[in-house]
């Protein structure tokens, strides 16, 4: 129907990289070169440029990146890895996948992300690393937690899997801490046509063992120096992503442009993560809060505009996750967000009608579901 408007749109974007990608994809098959291919290493070397930092080691997934990356820096059984409650899924599980325990925090009333302020309390003798969450694609206050881990000699690993290109204080997001994660998951910023991941670090040491890790614990042919495995960034998954890393500035400065029009059109008192100072974003999600979100979204839903809720479940009231003794109330601003929290359309291709589209209808749904929260209303319990 002519007034739907979709969540994501991949089709719109293939549309427009498709002669190049085509050709990218003819070139792998061609050459045979399907596993490490050349492929993998000029993207690896480009998206380390393009963040930034020195290495880019491309593995199968996000998940896989974050993994790895604390396994580059022997973090395992016994220890503990500080995230933050309102994050997608996949931080834990890399953090129980290498024995580690995952200790939440929770998240900043304001910004969303990770609260600084809350992670020193959360610091025991067991600590060994911390991972940030640039969440929505908005970088995490770095600074306070590289001083904190300094501090405790921690390991800072930047799961940056929805904020490639973002830039903290003028710096691209991926090279601040020790290490970084990206997920190339199709409708991630920098989708592949498949998953697809890269951890991105300054530290050879890292990348060599991330290196390792990624294709059996190889170091040479048949010469293996540690117990690795198969999670290499497959030589067609690379051709796309070199292509596309080419249009990523363009397409983030589309979805920036669209936030901004989201922010202006939404002339109500809609309450949306703050951007500090500090921050350029680059909206992976664009995410509002509303008191009676299911009915709102319902009547977007009726209106033909895709939503989504980033997360609805936080990592401590997961069944998979019950066994870390949190309990309801543990983490206060997370529980209250993601019963309010809604995402709207966001892709490069979104049209400005579009974006009327989406504003008309989420207008009407609020007036009707009485109305907006009003900013007082909208700050979490633990705001300032
Ligand atoms: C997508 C995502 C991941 C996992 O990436 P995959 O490529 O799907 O494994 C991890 N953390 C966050 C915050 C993500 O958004």
């Amino acid at each position: 129907m002519d007034g739907q408007v979709p969540f994501v749109d991949l089709g719109a974007q293939y549309a427009t990289v498709r002669v190049q990608v085509e050709e990218a994809i003819a070139g792998v098959l061609g050459s045979s070169g399907f596993i490490l291919g050349q492929e993998v290493t000029q993207f690896e070397q480009a998206f380390a440029a393009y963040s930034e930092a020195e290495h880019a080691i491309g593995v199968d997934s996000g998940t896989s990146a974050l993994e790895l990356a604390l396994r580059a820096y022997d973090i395992g059984a016994g220890d503990e890895v500080i995230t933050v409650a309102n994050t997608f899924i996949a931080t834990a599980l890399a953090i129980s996948y290498v024995g580690a325990q995952p200790v939440l925090v929770d998240a900043d009333p304001d910004t969303y992300t990770i609260d600084v302020g809350q992670i020193e309390g959360a610091v025991t003798p067991r600590t060994k690393a911390i991972i940030p969450v640039h969440l929505y694609g908005q970088p995490a206050d770095m600074d306070p937690i590289l001083d904190i881990a300094r501090r405790h000699d921690l390991v800072v690993i930047e799961d940056a899997c929805q904020a490639h290109g973002a830039r903290y204080k003028g710096r691209r997001v991926g090279g601040l801490g020790d290490a970084a994660a990206f997920s190339f998951y199709p409708a991630k910023n920098l989708g592949a046509y498949g998953d697809g991941g890269m951890v991105v670090t300054n530290d050879a040491k890292a990348a060599e063992a991330v290196r390792m890790y990624r294709n059996y614990g190889q170091k040479e042919k048949y010469v293996h120096m540690l117990r690795g495995f198969n999670r290499r960034l497959d030589s067609l998954q690379a051709a796309v992503l070199n292509v596309k890393l080419g249009h990523l500035d363009e397409w983030n400065a589309a979805r920036r442009a669209h936030a901004r029009a989201y922010d202006q059109m939404l002339d109500l008192p809609l309450v949306t993560p703050q951007v500090p100072d500090y921050a350029e974003p680059v909206y992976h999600l664009y995410v509002v809060r509303v008191k009676n979100r299911d009915a709102v979204q319902q009547r977007l839903t009726e209106r033909g505009i895709s939503s989504g809720i980033h997360y609805p479940v936080a990592i401590h009231e997961q069944p998979a996750y019950r066994d870390l003794g949190y309990s309801a109330g543990s983490f206060p601003v997370t529980e209250q967000y993601e019963r309010q929290i809604l995402s709207l359309p966001m892709y490069a291709e979104l049209s400005e009608a579009q974006i009327d589209r989406v504003v008309a209808a989420l207008s009407e749904a609020l007036e009707v579901e009485e109305g907006p929260l009003s900013i007082e209303a909208g700050r979490g319990a633990g705001g300032a």
